[in-house]
């Protein structure tokens, strides 16, 4: 069932996407060479704990981070270690705030020092597959809209979409309906209306678009070993368009 949220609904979810984009800002900040995701964990969980709000994804089913940090051909669900990361690489941060009993719900990914051409341009374009997939969006557009413009502008420069994963309605839980590939035909899928709250999120990869489950039972990874990049905001449908939550 595809809950419509009211006023008192989206301010709460508006106070959930402020504080995990602010979490998510100051995370960008502390991502080097030699820094570790266990502290970048810690880090977001004492900031979120600080705003009074509670972080979504820790417990969450068993989770056991405030942030999934997805390094390099890791897609999303990526567990935090000691282990430092290294010039070069690319980390994907995903993250929840919960306020007041409502979710937001975003991720990024960030380059680790100097990065590769082929690895900034996957990160630019997966970030751009989400504004494009937004454009024009309003109530009435049907869900089919998102889904083709997100999977023809990373198809359209070479880039895979992951299949097996997808968006999703957030609010009063994590996890909603409806479900929101990265693929699919453009006139499809249940028609938007004002009120809707959906995490958008696009997940690429520079090579192949399979994936599989590594053995911790959450992260998912290319089956390449290619990287992989996610970008996602929590947004409103709005009777004249969007309002991103968590920018
Ligand atoms: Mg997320
Ligand atoms: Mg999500």
């Amino acid at each position: 069932m595809i809950t419509i949220k009211n006023e008192e609904e989206i301010s709460k979810m508006r106070v959930a996407g402020k504080i995990l984009k602010e979490t998510l800002d100051m995370l960008s900040q502390e991502i080097y060479p030699g820094q570790t995701t266990s502290h970048l964990d810690d880090l977001a969980y004492k900031y979120i704990i600080s705003k009074g709000a509670k972080p979504s994804f820790l417990n969450y089913e068993g989770f056991p981070y405030t942030i999934c940090a997805s390094l390099n051909g890791q897609v999303v669900h990526g567990f935090c270690s000691d282990v430092p990361l290294k010039e070069g690489d690319i980390i994907s941060i995903d993250c929840g705030v919960i306020w007041e009993g409502y979710h937001s719900d975003a991720a990024r990914t960030f380059p680790v020092g100097v990065i590769s051409v082929e690895n900034s341009n996957l990160i630019e374009a997966t970030k751009q597959s989400f504004f494009a997939g937004i454009e024009g969006i309003k109530a009435g557009s049907r869900l089919g809209h998102i889904s083709n413009r997100i999977q023809r502008y990373l198809e359209s420069r070479g880039y895979g979409v992951v299949r097996e994963l997808c968006g999703h309605g957030v609010g009063k839980n994590l996890h909603e309906d409806p479900n929101v590939p990265n693929f699919g035909k453009y006139n499809s899928g249940v028609v938007l209306e004002a009120g809707m709250t959906l995490a958008i999120e696009p997940m690429s990869t520079l090579g192949s678009r399979e994936v599989y489950l590594e053995d911790n039972d959450w992260t998912v990874s290319t089956w390449d070993g290619k990287p992989s990049a996610h970008y996602e905001n929590t947004v409103l449908i709005t009777k004249d368009g969007v309002e991103i939550l968590t920018l």
